[in-house]
């Protein structure tokens, strides 16, 4: 076992699935953040278990190419992002990398190569914000966690979001300090305000704002609602009630207090509608690639039934309806089904059908009732798919089946149980939709071997 506090010398030679740099030692994985493959580190042991370590750079005796200054002056305190401290092309090669490795050890595969495309930009990306509010020396503030904490960093300007979001959460800080209003604290279990929460969409401009709070109301709303609308394209102000403990940041409900209580984009064409609860993917150039690589392995035509697992607000879905017979969505969340079937309708799109329940459950019953999808989609949750869930697609039997994943890990885990199952996989592609941060989203295509 390692000492801790002891000084030890080790060479990095891989990243964890989070992003940190591992280095073997006496046969001890010792985990180090900001470490980059290749470098040569002095390293002090902060926690030791029997199996792993955890470790801290004190100087780096062989510097990789890829380290760069970080062009976020908060990235070192704010656990955020993961990946400032090295080069945009590092990022992707590890990404690729993890993708690569997971199908290959978990997945039972000999891929050589992982194909990665990369973001055009790894600045003001993502469309969805989730600032944390705090109090310090009893003015408010609202940030970021830093990395395995709850202490807010606060921060100017947040590199991956765009100046909007940050806008936004200072005309609400601005109010919450100009009325006293009370500030969530975890501990007691007291206080109004726990969450700013901002989505804009990258198209439309439209921004939603979604104040967390621990209550019921908010005092002096209008004078709230009139600050944001000097920021550009502020549409809708919407309370989401959570007085619950833990760490879930939106509530059941919501109390629309401006506007039509969602906003509306455009993604490969279509227009959709979002409320604070539906699931839209935080990069919208790098969403609309990961649907078109989709598509296009699909390959559907116009008599084809296509079955959406996972569908959220039905983005490809309905991407998918201009070209097959029929499409049917299955989402859990009600509100995300109500905007799907409303995206239906705005689009003019009348060949989808959506059911609101568990995609394991709902598909089950689909084949039941004789449903044969010939192609279906999955975008499951970083869980995976459930036991149900491969059941009924196996049951189903359609020709090809697209998963898009946003865990390499149980993707690979799904291959193997669907491989063993009369499926094989034909192709596996990377996509960045997360610039510097350590999560990697990919799409493979599995097809029917025999029956
Ligand atoms: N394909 C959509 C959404 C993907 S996110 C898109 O790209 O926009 C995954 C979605 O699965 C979320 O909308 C989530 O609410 C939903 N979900 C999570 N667990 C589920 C379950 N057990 N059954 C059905 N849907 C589920």
């Amino acid at each position: 076992m390692l000492i801790k506090n002891q000084i030890y010398e080790a060479v990095v030679t891989d990243y964890t699935a989070e992003g940190q740099g591992v280095a073997h030692i006496e046969g001890c994985a010792v985990f180090i953040p900001n470490a980059i493959a290749g470098e040569r580190v002095r390293l002090r042991i902060e926690k030791a278990q029997k199996t792993w370590a955890a470790g801290k750079i004190v100087e780096i005796l062989k510097r990789s190419p890829h380290r760069v200054n970080r062009e976020c002056p908060e990235a070192k305190k704010c656990g955020g992002c993961d990946f400032w401290h090295m080069d945009y092309e590092e990022e992707t090669r590890l990404k690729a990398e993890r993708v690569r490795t997971c199908l290959n050890r978990i997945g039972g595969e000999a891929l050589e190569e992982m194909p990665i495309l990369a973001a055009p930009t790894c600045f003001g990306y993502r469309n969805k914000a989730q600032y944390p509010v705090a109090v310090k020396k009893g003015r408010a503030y609202a940030g970021f966690f830093r990395a395995g904490t709850h202490d807010v960093v606060e921060m100017d300007r947040c590199r991956i979001l765009p100046e909007e979001s940050d806008a936004v959460r200072d005309v609400v800080i601005s109010y919450v300090n100009q009325f006293h209003i009370s500030v969530y604290d975890e501990t007691a279990h007291k206080g109004l305000l726990r969450h700013i929460y901002v989505r804009r969409g990258t198209v439309s401009g439209q921004i939603l704002v979604c104040l967390v709070v621990n209550g019921e109301a908010l005092p002096h709303a209008e004078v709230l609602i009139d600050g944001l609308k000097k920021v550009p394209g502020f549409t809708t102000l919407v309370l989401s009630i959570n007085e619950r403990k833990g760490n879930a940041v939106l509530g059941d409900r919501f109390i629309t207090l401006y506007g039509p209580g969602y906003i509306e984009d455009t993604l490969c064409g279509l227009v959709f509608r979002l409320s604070p609860r539906s699931f839209y993917q935080v990069n919208h150039s790098q969403a609309q690639h990961l649907y078109e690589l989709a598509i296009s392995q699909a390959k559907i035509t116009k008599s084809d039934t296509v079955l959406d697992l996972y569908c959220g607000v039905g983005t490809i879905t309905l991407i998918m309806a201009k070209a097959a017979g029929k499409v049917i969505g299955v989402e859990v969340i009600p509100q995300a089904v109500e905007d799907a079937r409303d995206n239906a309708r705005r689009n003019d799109i009348h060949n989808a059908e959506f059911l609101c329940g568990d995609a394991g459950e709902a598909a089950l019953e689909l084949e039941r009732q004789g449903v044969h999808p010939d192609v279906v989609v999955v975008d499951p949750p970083r869980k995976g798919l459930n036991a149900d869930a491969i059941e009924a697609i196996v049951r189903m039997s359609p020709r090809r089946l697209i998963y898009v994943s946003c865990d390499p890990a149980t993707l690979a885990r799904d291959v193997a149980l669907l491989k063993q199952r009369g499926y094989q996989l034909e192709n596996a592609q990377a996509v960045d939709l997360f610039p510097r941060c350590a999560h990697v989203e990919c799409v493979v295509l599995l097809s029917k071997t025999r029956n």
